[in-house]
């Protein structure tokens, strides 16, 4: 088993709307059962889709935090924020600073929220477009440490994953890998992605994580859990070790979170 895999810096908790048991997703909760599953690092965010909202529950979130009896667990505080259109970014840097993070995870892909912008007509080429210029302008923001769910497509948001992977070349999802390993950006990857049937074949995640490793971006082990049974789920990432041949060395660990944000303000972020 990759150790690695003890990591989890995905977590939801009850301040998001889009958890189904509020009463079970709280802190204190999701500590002792990722204890009990021998994890050694949580990283908690909340769904950050407008500052008024996304301060509110941020700072909710870090007072949640402070009463935690962790033990030797390490957790950390971040949002996962939106990229909606390039440029667009749900959180500034100011309130990054202002909320003192330890890291952000900037999604450019949630297609199916409103506030999206999807590409018109919607043909393969054209979501294959936006689906690349979202996430290579999530890096180029300057904000990200993670990039979730790079190939992710609810509701079909974007029509028919598969046929927008197939006028995708491997050159061109290299190129991404190498642009996020170029800046020292994470990339999560989520076991759950890889059972779904309805909305993208798991053949998609292997070609996509098979180039992450050719490209030797980092990878991020989470769950993006929404409830408590989904906690541990990082450790099935190992059922896929043959398909994608990722070894520990892939994958960030706490000190490389606990770093991160100096190296960026070291180099004036980015
Ligand atoms: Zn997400
Ligand atoms: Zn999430």
């Amino acid at each position: 088993m990759n150790h690695k895999l003890n990591c989890d810096f995905h977590v939801h908790t009850y301040l998001d709307a889009c958890c189904p048991r509020k009463e079970e997703q709280i802190p204190r909760k999701v500590v002792c059962r990722a204890q009990e599953l021998g994890l050694t690092a949580l990283g908690f965010v909340v769904h950050y889709y407008s500052s008024d909202e996304g301060l509110r529950l941020t700072r909710q979130l870090k007072e949640d935090l402070a009463h935690l009896d962790q033990g030797s667990l390490r957790v950390f505080l971040g949002v996962e924020a939106d990229l909606p259109a390039p440029g667009k970014e749900t959180i500034t840097r100011q309130e990054i600073e202002d909320l003192d993070l330890d890291f952000v995870i900037l999604a450019p892909n949630h297609f199916h929220i409103d506030f999206y912008s999807r590409p018109s007509p919607l043909t393969p080429e054209n979501a294959r477009d936006a689906w690349l210029a979202g996430l290579h302008a999530a890096i180029d923001s300057g904000l990200a440490d993670i990039i979730p769910h790079p190939i992710i497509n609810l509701h079909n948001a974007l029509g028919d994953m598969n046929r927008v992977l197939e006028v995708t070349s491997d050159a061109q999802i290299l190129e991404f890998c190498e642009h996020a390993r170029e800046k020292d950006i994470a990339l999560d990857v989520n076991p759950r992605l890889f059972t779904e049937k309805e909305w993208w074949k798991p053949e998609l995640q292997f070609r996509f994580y098979r180039l992450c490793r050719k490209a030797g971006v980092n990878l991020s082990p989470c769950s993006d859990s929404h409830q408590l049974s989904e906690i541990g789920d990082t450790f099935k990432l190992s059922l896929y070790d043959g398909d994608i041949g990722w070894t520990p060395d892939d994958f960030i660990d706490a000190d490389w979170v606990a770093s991160r944000r100096e190296r960026c303000l070291s180099r004036g972020n980015q």
